[in-house]
């Protein structure tokens, strides 16, 4: 089934993690804003690059961010969306374009998710994410997957990641209230491992 998956949640809630097993899962596209952009950091658009506004933990313009969902939803035979919409302009034209089967918010504290952020390493090769406390890959530095070198994103310093947060409370809140007023959304514990979160979002997929 061509399930249309919506995953709500601050940076480091998980989200990144569980919509790759979704898609794997589902046969389903993994549609990720935030991958998008880093692939075309330095893309000239009339507001400046994406960059300027990554490195500083704010969010890059409506109009770029909405282009690149709309080709990637069009592409899609079923979807799991992370890390769009982020602000109520956002929910309001992914609404225009299309219908979602799930809505699933991963609430987690936010000590953990600067704990999560801080600590997370990711593969400059493949994407694969790590944590150097809570899951270390086998030999530090290097991807358990593919070989490659593990990094750390430039917007998970401490003070990048706070401001992430700041910039979530902000604008992703009204977000979370939207679906929550239209009733379609369902919040689960992103604090448990990753497979009893996995089961309770497919839970709430299939159900
Ligand atoms: P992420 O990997 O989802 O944490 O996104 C990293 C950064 O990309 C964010 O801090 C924003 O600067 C930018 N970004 C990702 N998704 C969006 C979005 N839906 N709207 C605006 N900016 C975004």
């Amino acid at each position: 089934m061509s399930y249309r998956i919506l995953l709500l949640g601050a940076p480091g809630a998980g989200k990144g993690t569980q919509s790759a097993k979704l898609a794997d899962e589902y046969g389903i596209g993994h549609v990720t804003t935030g991958d998008a952009l880093r692939a075309n950091k330095d893309m000239e658009t009339e507001y400046g690059t994406p960059r300027s506004f990554m490195e500083a933990g704010e969010l890059v313009p409506d109009p770029v961010v909405n282009e690149i969902v709309k080709t990637a939803l069009a592409d899609a035979d079923g979807f799991v969306l992370d890390g769009y919409p982020r602000n109520l302009e956002q929910a309001e034209y992914l609404s225009e374009i299309t219908d979602l089967d799930a809505v699933v918010l991963l609430d987690v504290d936010d000590e953990v998710l600067i704990d999560r952020l801080t600590g997370r390493r990711v593969c400059d090769d493949c994407g694969a994410n790590f944590h150097v406390d809570f899951q270390p890959p086998e030999e530090p530095g290097v991807c358990d997957e593919c070989g490659g070198e593990l990094i750390q994103r430039d917007d998970d310093t401490e003070e990048t990641a706070r401001e992430r947060l700041e910039v979530f409370y902000e604008n992703t809140e009204p977000v979370v209230e939207h679906f929550r007023d239209e009733g379609s959304l369902v919040t689960v514990d992103g604090e448990s491992t990753p497979d009893e979160v996995f089961d309770r979002i497919s839970d709430v997929v299939e159900a």
